[in-house]
């Protein structure tokens, strides 16, 4: 059995970890010295010794480590592993049965009771992210456990543990047999290219799913549509696929555009009759806005920070001035879809950035809907940051 470290727990925080709070956050130790190797696992105490829960010392970002178990006789073996991921699968039957969805998430850390570990499905491959160095010490009980729980063609890995999660770059590949890339994967029948095996990024991000449908389904049809930040135009397919006239998609990276080329053409739409734009979303909407063009829909999906050669942009600061400058780039009656995956502010504080985008153009407008986390990205209500997803539709009223 393996030595278990003990934590000594804040008494102010106890009661949280006994309600089932998953993450041992820095503040909430009381004696942070014991904390030697990340991958040791750490029994829970408060000041009276007494038994709180069991869990790993791993540092991820503010974490210290997740919490797996509040029961004093389980033991962090494989066998926890295992039935945390088999019951994982149960709850992903309708995703294994859904023909026209083979790419979906399979288990999604702590919202599936084993934080700092991610698994996706793509057409019976898989790819496990190791959220820290801690957890990943429990690799060879995790693909055990994998293997023993799913029928998989190949596995890949993504190690984001460097300093505050930073992809770390080499041969993802780990067991099974390799996939031939681009693997082609359907979402509510559309079709993504992936490349499991080429950074940190496979193509596509599978938490957007019922938003792309809903674009598709029931927003694109005879709009125009821009598409900012726009990665591999996943967006723009979805559009483009619900009868949009013209999508426009506008992406700093130069990768975007043979990736955005590629996700229209394995859908059999004709790039060319789209527009693919490389370059800085705020260089571009001044070149927009000099030009008048407008659009009858805009989608915003920037990431939580970037810096570009030009501009930086934080989401926590900056996204009420993305709103604003986008309001000026929507027709009347026009829609704008928002959203972030920012963890550092929540539904109400994004509401208000939306409020205030539109007081500083002067302009009214209405919530038509909102979206978070799909369910295959389970969360639990004891930890409400990992539900870190908010999508906004916002229609902009005439005059
Ligand atoms: N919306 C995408 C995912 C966005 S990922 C989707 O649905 O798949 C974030 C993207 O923003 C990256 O592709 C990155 O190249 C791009 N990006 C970051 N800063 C940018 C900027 N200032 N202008 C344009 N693109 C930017």
């Amino acid at each position: 059995m393996n030595k278990e470290i003990q934590v000594m727990i804040k008494s102010k925080f106890v009661k949280k970890f006994k309600q089932g709070y998953p993450l041992l956050f820095q503040d909430s130790i009381a004696n942070p010295h014991v904390l030697q190797k990340e991958g040791e696992v750490i029994r829970l105490i408060d000041e009276q010794r007494n038994f709180i829960g069991k869990g790993y010392f791993g540092k991820q970002n503010k974490g210290f480590g997740w919490v797996l178990t509040t029961n004093e006789n389980e033991q962090l073996d494989q066998a926890l592993f295992e039935r945390k991921l088999s019951l994982a699968v149960k709850k992903r039957k309708k995703f294994f049965d859904d023909k026209d969805t083979t790419a979906f998430r399979l288990f999604n850390g702590e919202g599936d009771g084993i934080g700092g570990l991610t698994i996706d499905h793509f057409e019976g491959y898989y790819v496990i992210t190791w959220y820290s160095e801690g957890i990943y010490k429990f690799k060879e009980e995790i693909l055990k456990s994998v293997s023993n729980v799913v029928d998989y063609k190949g596995i890949y890995q993504k190690k984001r543990f460097a300093g505050k999660g930073q992809y770390i770059e080499e041969d993802d590949f780990v067991m099974g047999e390799q996939a031939e890339f681009p693997l082609i994967v359907k979402e509510n029948g559309i079709k993504f290219a992936t490349y499991l095996n080429d950074g940190a990024m496979v193509g596509v991000f599978l938490d957007q799913r019922e938003v792309r449908k809903r674009i598709r389904d029931y927003y694109a049809n005879g709009k125009s549509v821009l598409n900012t930040f726009s990665y591999t135009g996943a967006f723009s397919v979805a559009a483009a696929l619900g009868g949009a006239t013209k999508t426009t998609s506008v992406d700093v990276a130069k990768r975007s555009l043979s990736k955005t080329i590629e996700q229209f053409s394995v859908n059999e739409i004709d790039y060319e009759s789209q527009q693919i734009i490389v370059e800085d979303v705020f260089q571009y909407y001044k070149y927009a806005g000099k030009k008048h063009h407008k659009f009858d829909m805009v989608i915003l999906d920037p990431p939580s920070f970037a810096r570009t050669k030009k501009t930086t942009f934080s989401a926590a600061k900056d996204y009420p001035k993305l709103l604003a400058q986008s309001i000026d780039l929507t027709n009347d009656n026009g829609v704008i879809v928002a959203s972030t995956n920012c963890s550092a502010f929540d539904m109400k504080k994004f509401k208000a950035f939306i409020q205030q985008a539109f007081k500083s153009r002067n302009k009214k407008y209405s919530i038509l809907e909102e979206y978070s986390l799909p369910e295959d990205f389970r969360t639990i209500p004891q930890y409400k940051e990992g539900d870190y997803l908010k999508v906004v539709f916002i229609k902009v009223q005439k005059g």
